[in-house]
């Protein structure tokens, strides 16, 4: 049931897939990203399987993608090859997250930031720790326009995603909750129980009705436009990504993002 770089659980109809790459305060890697969508295949062919927890190991929940792999494997692709590593690998392996047929809840501890913040946002709930922290910074650190999937200001409102992303500062647990962005807060210690209580209540529902029910919930946000406007962000920052000031800010940056451990 393990892969290497996702622990897989399961608590009856409730299945928890966690990142584990906890020293590298998991960091995205390419291999961690492919793992997690094939056990995100595996969840929704197991027809036992009815809520889908998307955890994380140690004192982080996810700093965003990999930039040491980043910088080692890719930093000199073309504006050809970026684009369908990015469409492929960060945005339709998040929005098979979002478009999952199953409810899924993120459980969200320390550092939840960038790509971090992108992948816990896919799913239908949050639920985070009172230590759990969240941001944006890559148009501070990087020089690009955000993450591959903008879907901040659908998650935050119009005003706090603008605030978040143009300051790059973080934002705290009670703080996302009190926008809306965050469901629960609970204290570290009672994080995965409280988690998986939430799980297993939503997890009595007959599973068809709430499949469609989340398809509807969820085309609430199609017919104002969610999906055309994550699309045409996605072809912006791909623009951001070749910019003079994205390899300007990249060469004078790089070196502290990777300390960070977190990027675009
Ligand atoms: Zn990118």
């Amino acid at each position: 049931m393990t892969s290497s770089l996702i622990l897989v659980e399961q608590f009856g109809p409730v299945r928890r897939l966690s990142l584990n790459r906890p020293d590298a305060r998991n960091a995205q890697s390419q291999q961690l990203l492919e793992e997690l969508d094939a056990q995100f295949d595996a969840a929704q062919a197991d027809a036992q399987t009815r809520v889908v927890v998307l955890g994380a190991i140690g004192a982080h929940f996810s700093a965003g993608h990999d930039l040491k792999q980043a910088q080692a494997e890719r930093a000199e692709f073309t504006v050809e090859e970026r684009w369908a590593y990015e469409q492929k690998i960060y945005f339709q392996y998040c929005m098979r997250i979002w478009d999952f047929p199953k409810p899924t809840i993120a459980q969200v501890q320390g550092a939840c930031v960038a790509a971090g913040f992108m992948l816990a946002n896919m799913c239908d709930l949050v639920v985070a720790s009172e230590d759990a922290f969240f941001s944006d910074p890559v148009t501070h650190t990087m020089g690009a326009a955000a993450t591959e999937v903008l879907i901040h200001p659908w998650v935050l409102g119009l005003r706090q995603a603008k605030e978040l992303l143009f300051t790059g500062e973080r934002i705290g647990a009670a703080e996302a909750k009190a926008m809306g962005m965050v469901n629960r807060v609970v204290a570290r210690d009672a994080l995965e129980a409280q988690t998986l209580e939430l799980a297993q209540r939503i997890a009595k529902a007959p599973p068809f009705a709430l499949q469609v029910l989340k398809k509807s919930l969820n085309r609430s946000m199609d017919v104002r436009g969610m999906r055309e406007a994550l699309s045409a962000h996605f072809d912006l920052h791909q623009l951001s990504h070749v910019s003079e000031e994205y390899r300007r800010t990249k060469e004078a940056g790089l070196a502290s993002a990777i300390v960070r451990g977190a990027g675009a």
